[in-house]
Order: C-alpha cells, then sequence, then structure tokens
C-alpha cells in the first residue's frame, strides 16, 4: 500500500513539475467583420507556425461572455471596431495593459490609448458624403449644419443602435455637452429624407437612386464601394463624393474610431498574443488592412490607400477615445429623446 502510495505521489510531482504544454494557438474574440481578417490571420499563422482561433459576435455579447468565462475564458485578445467597447471591457475589469515598445513604436502616438489598455490596428473617419448631382460641396461644412432646414429631407444616416452612431453621438456629448447633442439629435430628425434603416454602405446606395442627398458613413465602406465587383454598388459609390466635417480652425475635427485590440485579463497564451497585436500593427498588416478594408493606418509609415489618400488630408478629432466609452449612456438617452429610431 505504501508503495502503491508512494508511486501515486511521485507521478503528480512529475506532472506537476513538466514545465506547461505550450500550446502553439491564440483564441481571438472579434467583432470585425471584414473579408481582409481572415488573410492577415493566415499570413501570422505561415509567419509563426501560431494558429489563430477567432470567435466572431458583436461586442457586447463578446464582453457578456468574457465576463461569464472569467479566470477560465480561452480568450487571449478582444477585437472591436469602437474604442467605446474597449473602454467597457476595460473598466469591467476583463484587460490588462500591453505597454510592450516593440508594439508601441509601430502606432502613431496620438493615436495610442493614455491608459494603455488597447492597442488601435486601423482606425476609420465618420464622414460626410453627398449626391455629385444634387449637393455641391461648398454648401457642407459641419455635423451640426446638417439640421439646417436648407436639408429638410435630404439626410440619410443609420439607426441609433448601431454602434458607430453611438460612438459620433458619444463625442458630440464629449465635446458640447448634452443640451447642444440633444439639439443635433433632434434637428437632425427633423431632416431625415426616411426613417433610418440598413447599413452604412446601403445609405450611400439610397443617394445614389435619389432618396436623399447627404448621408453619415464611415469612410472605408466609400473605398468599398468603389472597388467593388458588383456593378450596383460601384454606382452607389461613383454618385457620391467625401466631405471630412468640422475642419475649420475652431471646429473639432471630423469624428474619428478606432478599431483596436485589447489583450485580456487572464489571456492563457499571452506571448502569442502580444506577438499577433506586434504583428498587426508592423507596416506588412497595416498595408494589407489598408489595400483592402480601406482603413486608415496606425502605422505612421504606411500610407492610405490610393483611393482614400485621393480624399485629402483631414483634422481628426483629437477627442481621448475612452470618452466613446464613457459618455455611451448620454449619448443613447438623447438617441432616445430625439426620436432617431
Ligand atoms: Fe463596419
Amino acid at each position: 500500500m505504501k508503495f502503491i502510495l508512494k508511486i501515486f505521489f511521485l507521478s503528480l510531482f512529475i506532472i506537476g513539475c513538466s514545465p506547461n504544454k505550450k500550446s502553439n494557438e491564440i483564441n481571438l474574440y472579434s467583432q470585425r467583420h471584414y473579408t481582409v481578417d481572415k488573410k492577415q490571420y493566415e499570413n501570422f499563422e505561415k509567419l509563426t507556425g501560431i494558429k489563430v482561433n477567432v470567435v466572431k459576435a458583436n461586442a457586447d455579447e463578446l464582453i457578456e461572455r468574457l465576463k461569464n468565462e472569467g479566470e477560465n475564458s480561452p480568450a487571449d485578445l478582444f477585437i472591436t471596431v469602437d474604442a467605446g467597447k474597449l473602454f467597457r471591457a476595460k473598466d469591467l475589469g476583463l484587460l490588462q495593459k500591453v505597454t510592450n515598445l516593440k508594439i508601441t513604436k509601430n502606432i502613431d502616438p496620438s493615436l495610442i490609448d493614455k491608459d494603455g489598455f488597447w492597442v488601435p490596428i486601423t482606425y476609420r473617419a465618420r464622414i460626410l458624403v453627398y449626391s455629385n448631382d444634387r449637393v455641391n460641396k461648398d454648401e457642407l461644412s459641419t455635423y451640426q449644419n446638417l439640421t439646417n432646414e436648407k436639408w429638410k429631407n435630404r439626410i440619410l444616416v443609420r439607426s441609433s443602435s448601431n454602434a458607430y452612431n453611438q460612438a459620433l453621438m458619444s463625442s458630440i456629448v464629449a465635446n458640447e455637452g448634452t443640451e447642444a447633442a440633444e439639439q443635433w439629435a433632434s434637428g437632425l430628425v427633423e431632416n431625415f429624407s426616411r426613417d433610418p434603416k440598413g447599413s452604412d454602405r446601403d445609405q450611400v446606395k439610397a443617394i445614389a437612386a435619389g432618396q436623399g442627398d447627404v448621408a453619415i458613413v464611415n469612410s472605408y465602406y466609400i473605398g468599398l464601394l468603389l472597388s467593388s465587383s458588383k456593378q450596383e454598388e460601384l454606382k452607389a459609390g461613383k454618385a457620391v463624393s467625401v466631405f471630412f466635417p468640422n475642419q475649420g480652425e475652431n471646429e473639432s475635427g471630423t469624428h474619428i474610431n478606432v478599431s483596436g485590440i485589447g489583450l485580456t485579463k487572464y489571456s492563457p497564451n499571452k506571448e502569442n498574443a502580444l506577438k499577433l497585436i506586434e504583428y498587426l500593427t508592423s507596416k506588412e498588416a497595416q498595408k494589407l488592412y489598408i489595400n483592402t478594408s480601406f482603413e486608415y493606418p496606425v502605422n505612421p509609415d504606411v500610407e492610405p490607400a490610393e483611393i482614400v489618400k485621393n480624399w485629402g488630408k483631414f483634422k481628426r478629432d483629437s477627442l481621448d477615445l475612452n470618452l466613446l466609452g464613457k459618455f455611451r449612456k448620454e449619448a443613447i438617452l438623447v438617441f432616445d429623446k430625439s426620436g432617431w429610431k
């Protein structure tokens, strides 16, 4: 009996001492919904031998999942298309800091999270597009100007449940206060050409179909439409021009948001996860992003895609992007009050 016990404890000891079996993979929880991502992870796997497993869902669902899984979560990384959601994940204690110099040296300092809890991988502007036939560029100026009565029945934008709109509204609350945001929202609703519906791309198609004249959309969708193989999309892209609002000297700059990545608090494959962040912010991966999804690069050594470059440079709203999360509740209240569906 003693002998059997000895063997038992010895084997426990051996199991305990054997080095952790290093798994050559990373588990990614991602909100991104673009074709470029699969290619990025394949390239990374070829380069490093580390397999990237992706779980896709919307950001709130992924945050809920991380919360419920707690210390047992298999997730290493959380990717979103909204700094507001990264802020929320950080606020709930689901992320850990990334201060790795190999990573931060890849990124434009003005886009880095000052708290160090998320790393931007691309950024995008929420721009105006206008009908080439029915709008003159000089008629446009700011987001606020869209409440002018000259735009009655001419404005197109998707629903207020969408994170891109919620982030934009959060920025307006942060920059100008709740009251101004409420005035803006109800003024804009007055000028809607139809009840909000569809995606950003659908707003552009609606301009092409004559259902409205100015739309608020994310910049990269115009690049995607203009490079589309579908005739209908190409036609929509060609029916509009890009306008960066709020460029005046005393104006905020155009609202931007990042697609960013956070290292989960209990990441089981931390070393691999950091390697992936470093890779995604490298020149090589940044070039693939900008030429495939038409987002803006966060790596200052990489230039935007040709189509995007043609729109010209613009002044970005320099707001701390964490505020897009901090003011999210207020933003949603503003939407509810304004009747923006
Ligand atoms: Fe998108």
